[in-house]
């Protein structure tokens, strides 16, 4: 086996801002590199700009190398820039968030390493040994399986937003290496480009309301929604109403949908299903509304509420309209 060392996160960058997921991961990486004592190593494709590099130069990265561009860079380029700086310090670990271009990047980074990737990952470990726990929900959510790339290196592992906390503290200035990418070497020509809208949907907000299997008809949705709006949040969904096609895919919490931590959670109806509550656990109060108070929900509710969300919901419309 080729020996690796340090722990290598790949930071992903919109605009001129590092990915919250990235952040994430990168306080990971500093738990685990203070169990390992090896170094931490980051790597960023970004547009050129200086609040991006003031950024960069802050984190608590041994080394950072920092790959600019101004006009399109497309992800053909990345993997041969990533690649390079992988080679030159051979890590033990790479991170990477689980995101669309952060999971297709990994599976081709593994390719070209002849290694393993774990995707999804929700807790992250090391061994006595050194070797990178990566645990994430197996059989549709049923198992949580423990993975270990024993024999080859890196070992690759990627975590979607919201599983651990963001990286809050202020540290050293890191020492970056700067290179240049260019569209012309990609070998591929952009036609067309579409911004996509950055608001981050059920992820960014502060308080959710959920929906579950328990709301009976499409139409009593409004008076959740009218209840998340009053409360400062948004309206999200259990896979159950996607499914009938009452909800957008977007508003699913959970394995399938979105990995969500905001400060308060109201869930209406819902079971809590492995697969629910795999995407929501971090969130800081969880108020559960069940009729069923064996429902596996209240196991992790801060403030369990057995009752019929068609009494609670209208009882707490009326109280929060008279309090406006
Ligand atoms: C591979 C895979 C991935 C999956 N990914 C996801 C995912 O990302 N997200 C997800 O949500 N699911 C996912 N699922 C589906 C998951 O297994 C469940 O089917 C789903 O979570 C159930 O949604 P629910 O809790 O709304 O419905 P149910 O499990 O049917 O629960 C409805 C609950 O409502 C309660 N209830 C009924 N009436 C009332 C009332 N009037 N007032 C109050 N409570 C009431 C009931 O007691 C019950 O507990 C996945 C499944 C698989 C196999």
């Amino acid at each position: 086996m080729t020996k690796g060392r340090g722990i290598f996160v790949f930071l992903e960058c919109t605009g001129n801002r590092i990915e919250e997921v990235s952040l994430e991961l990168l306080a990971k990486a500093c738990e685990l590199q203070k169990l390992s004592q090896e170094p931490l190593y980051g790597v960023a494709i970004g547009k050129e700009g200086k609040e991006l590099e003031t950024q960069l130069l802050s984190l608590p990265v041994e080394k950072l190398w920092w790959y600019r561009y101004d006009g399109a860079c497309l992800p053909a380029l990345w993997e041969e820039a990533v690649l390079a700086c992988i080679e030159e310090v051979l890590p033990s670990v790479l991170l990477l968030g689980g995101t669309p271009i952060g999971s297709g990047f990994a599976s081709r980074v593994a390719v070209a390493m002849k290694t393993g990737v774990t995707a999804d990952c929700t807790m992250l470990e090391l061994d006595e040994g050194g070797n990178l726990i990566q645990t994430r929900p197996a059989f549709g959510g049923n198992i949580m399986a423990s993975i270990l790339t024993e024999k080859t290196r890196p070992q690759i592992a990627t975590v979607r937003q919201g599983i651990f906390p963001v990286l809050t503290k202020k540290h050293q200035q890191a020492e970056m290496v700067k290179r240049r990418l260019s569209e012309q070497d990609s070998g591929v020509r952009l036609l067309k480009r579409e911004e996509k809208s950055l608001d981050g949907g059920i992820t960014k907000q502060e308080i959710l309301v959920v929906a579950g299997r328990g709301v009976k008809r499409e139409d009593d949705l409004e008076q959740l929604r009218e209840l998340a709006h009053l409360l400062g949040g948004e309206l999200a969904s259990s896979r159950a109403l996607v499914e009938k096609g009452w909800m957008p895919q977007s508003t699913q919490i959970g394995l399938s949908g979105n990995v969500v931590s905001p400060q308060v959670i109201l869930t209406l109806g819902v079971s809590g299903t492995i697969q629910f509550m795999t995407g929501m656990k971090n969130a800081k109060k969880i108020i559960a509304v069940n009729t069923d108070k064996e429902a596996p929900i209240f196991s992790i509710a801060h403030f369990p509420i057995v009752g019929d969300l068609y009494t609670i919901v209208p009882n707490l419309l009326t109280l929060l309209k008279e309090r406006e």
